[in-house]
């Protein structure tokens, strides 16, 4: 199968064009059909796979059409939680490269350093948040993330956000979600605590594997 013929806005086209990649791996060929049509995804796929492609292009495209058609005000459309600082920064900049000839704007942020500049950038407005467990809460706490217009929640690597402790974070953000909120969730193994997470907060999710 070839890229174009996964019927992708033509700027979002043009950036994986621009990447030299004409055909999707086959977790990015199952998820983006299952994404674009709205539906909630359980991903077992292990990083190398092409994962982080498999939810930022179809997620891109479907955000271009809200940001696209809505006010100057931004607010957060896409949440995606990842356990660690370096998939975070990973994750931000495939939606800034698939996203760039988009008027998407993304921002990560996570703990360790200081807060102003993340609260800065916030402040500002960003479609997309990428974010680890922690700083996300303490941000929140303090009034600088809303949340309350989600879209789309990813989950990354859900099964080593299980062994680094965050379970209880992860469950605390997603109940500041909205209930109507597409959920993805992306995990190299299906531990059953994993599972049972899919299935408290996720609807109808598809199952993916590769
Ligand atoms: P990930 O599994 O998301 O960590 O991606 C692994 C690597 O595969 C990254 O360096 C991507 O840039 C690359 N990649 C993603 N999608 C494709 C594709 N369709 N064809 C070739 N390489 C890709």
């Amino acid at each position: 199968m070839l890229f174009n013929e996964l019927n992708l806005l033509k700027n979002i086209q043009h950036a994986i064009t621009d990447e030299g990649y004409t055909n999707p791996t086959p977790i990015q060929e199952k998820s983006i059909p299952i994404i674009l049509d709205g539906n909630d995804l359980v991903g077992c796929a292990q990083t190398g796979t092409g994962k982080t492609a498999a939810f930022a292009i179809p997620i891109l495209n479907l955000l271009h059409r809200i940001v696209g058609s809505s006010s100057k005000v931004k607010h957060i459309r896409t949440l995606v939680v990842t356990p660690t600082r370096e998939l975070a920064i990973q994750v931000a900049e495939s939606f800034d490269t698939y996203g760039k000839y988009t008027n998407i704007r993304s921002l990560v942020i996570f703990g360790g350093v200081n807060q102003t500049s993340q609260v800065d950038q916030l402040k500002k407005g960003v479609d997309i948040l990428v974010a680890t467990p922690g700083r996300l809460l303490d941000l929140n706490k303090q009034g600088f993330i809303d949340l309350n217009h989600l879209h789309h929640l990813v989950l990354d690597e859900a099964d080593l956000m299980l062994d680094m402790g965050f379970i209880n974070d992860v469950k605390k953000i997603i109940k500041l979600t909205p209930d109507n909120r597409q959920t993805l969730l992306f995990s190299a193994t299906m531990p059953i605590a994993i599972r049972e997470l899919a299935d408290s907060f996720l609807t109808k999710p598809e199952y993916v594997s590769v």
